[in-house]
């Protein structure tokens, strides 16, 4: 089987299974091997690790990963595509293929099944409708993952990177850098994808960290102060505080807490750093204690 990245190779095979792209699944198949390259240099994949692949559509990456990777387990949602990845990774003996949805996969059990629940690596050209479900779950859940390297629009990869006084800063950008180190390794164009999606794309790396970059005794009551904060946006950082419904906190424990921390009472949430916001949470967190 030659190899897929290109589009001749891509058209051939879409042709012989008379395979029609579903929107529905966010099909933009990969037709440029540089891009290729990057990926799987970006990711620091050596033979000594296993790959988790979320959507192979037909195994254009997992043929790249394959030479480099120990294993690779790809996820591809759609059965059209399964008969396909027969033929192009046939060549392959370290490659598995599940027909999966990515949400409803049991991460764990496939790390313990397929690296004696060491930690994978996760490569990708993610569907674009879900990226953050995938993303945050990867992240979220205690699954073992060292890295996730994956295509996503440009603008979300620019949210997952950006800090305080960005009009792309928010709650994205606080749980990814909450959890993992970001960095964008490349802007893509629509020309590198086939058919051609109409928003640009960027690979990004995020490195998991050992231990999250701020201590906060409950991150979760920081999460919901950095959600109710960007849900407002516009609003001053006490009156979104104030009005959310997902929040307990009287006005004038608002108020108290964003005085003790030096900020302005007109501070908007998007000013603050995950430092303030992990501090702002302490101080209310105090409030709650018996
Ligand atoms: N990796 C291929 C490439 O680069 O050419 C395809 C990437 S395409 C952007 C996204 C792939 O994810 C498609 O093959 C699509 O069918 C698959 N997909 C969409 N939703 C999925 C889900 N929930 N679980 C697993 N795969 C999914």
């Amino acid at each position: 089987m030659p190899t897929l990245g290109n589009p001749r190779n891509t058209i051939e095979i879409l042709q012989k299974y008379d395979f029609t792209f579903q929107k529905r699944f966010g099909q933009n198949f990969l037709i440029d091997t540089h891009v290729l390259d990057k990926i799987i240099r970006a990711a620091g994949v050596t033979k000594d690790d296993c790959v988790l692949e979320i959507g192979p559509g037909i195994g254009t990456m997992t043929q790249y990963l394959a030479e480099s990777a120990g294993h690779v387990v790809a996820v591809e949602i759609d059965a059209k595509l399964i008969p396909i990845l027969k033929e192009t990774l046939a060549a392959y003996d370290n490659i598995t293929v599940l027909n999966e949805d990515i949400l409803k996969t049991d991460i764990q059990a496939l790390s313990e099944a397929y690296n004696g629940g060491r930690p994978v690596k996760v490569v990708a050209n993610l569907p674009y409708y879900i990226t953050t479900p995938i993303i945050m779950n990867l992240l979220e859940s205690n699954v073992p993952v060292d890295n996730i390297t994956v295509m996503v629009q440009k603008e979300v990869a620019d949210r997952m990177q950006t800090g305080p006084g960005s009009k792309d800063y928010g709650a994205l950008s606080l749980a990814v850098q909450y959890y993992a180190e970001p960095y964008i390794v490349a802007n893509v164009p629509p020309n590198c994808f086939m058919p051609r999606p109409n928003v640009g794309s960027a690979v990004i790396r995020l490195t998991k960290r050992s231990e999250p970059p701020v201590q906060v005794s409950d991150p979760d009551l920081m999460f919901r102060l950095i959600r109710a904060s960007f849900n407002q946006r516009r609003k001053t950082l006490q009156n979104g505080l104030g009005n959310a419904a997902e929040l307990s906190f009287s006005r004038e424990e608002i108020a108290a807490a964003i005085e003790s921390l030096g900020l302005a009472p007109t501070v908007r949430g998007e000013a603050l750093s995950l430092e303030q916001f992990a501090a702002l949470a302490e101080r209310l967190g105090e409030n709650r204690k018996p």
